[in-house]
């Protein structure tokens, strides 16, 4: 596809984060699963419902480029999967786990993040007001989760910094 525009580099980004966050949705399952600690699981549970969400706001938002919904593979978020999937087969404690469990996470927060904002700068200057509204609503939900995540590295952190009793 040529790139000629700023509302072409658009239509590209958006297949780009729509590729991400459908990696997503396969990948969440499996850290959920892996995690100890409840509450660790509980997030990813409730993020992955978001992020099933956002899949539908991203499809949404292609409307305001006149095109129909496409995704194109996002190798960053294949790598952030594939990096969490090698720590997901480490033979960790418990604690470590789930602090690992939870970098890795908090890089895919930061990665959609990231994408976002490029996205909802376009969106203001494309004059793309349905698709900035949708991808600001995901945007909060990603930060959201990164706090979220912040706050329960706190607790986890510290039980892995001692070995646990075996
Ligand atoms: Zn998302
Ligand atoms: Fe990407
Ligand atoms: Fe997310």
């Amino acid at each position: 596809m040529a790139l000629k525009t700023l509302a072409d580099a658009f239509y590209g980004e958006l297949q780009d984060i729509l590729s991400a966050e459908r990696q997503l949705v396969k990948a969440l399952p499996k850290m959920m699963k892996r995690a100890s600690s409840e509450e660790l699981s509980t997030a990813f549970a409730e993020h992955l419902a978001e992020t099933r969400v956002h899949v539908e706001r991203v499809e949404k938002a292609f409307e305001d480029t006149g095109k129909s919904p496409k995704s194109k593979k996002c190798e960053a978020m294949a790598g952030l999967v594939k990096e969490a999937e090698s720590l997901m087969d480490e033979d960790a404690s418990d604690e470590v786990m789930d602090a690992l469990l939870i970098a890795a996470a908090q890089k895919v927060e930061h990665y959609e993040i990231a994408t976002y904002g490029t996205l909802c700068t376009w969106a203001e200057v494309l004059g793309y007001g349905h698709a900035g509204k949708l991808l600001g609503m995901n945007i909060a939900e990603e930060e959201a989760a990164d706090e979220k995540l912040t706050a329960l590295s706190e607790s986890i952190n510290i039980a892995a910094i001692t070995e646990s009793a075996v």
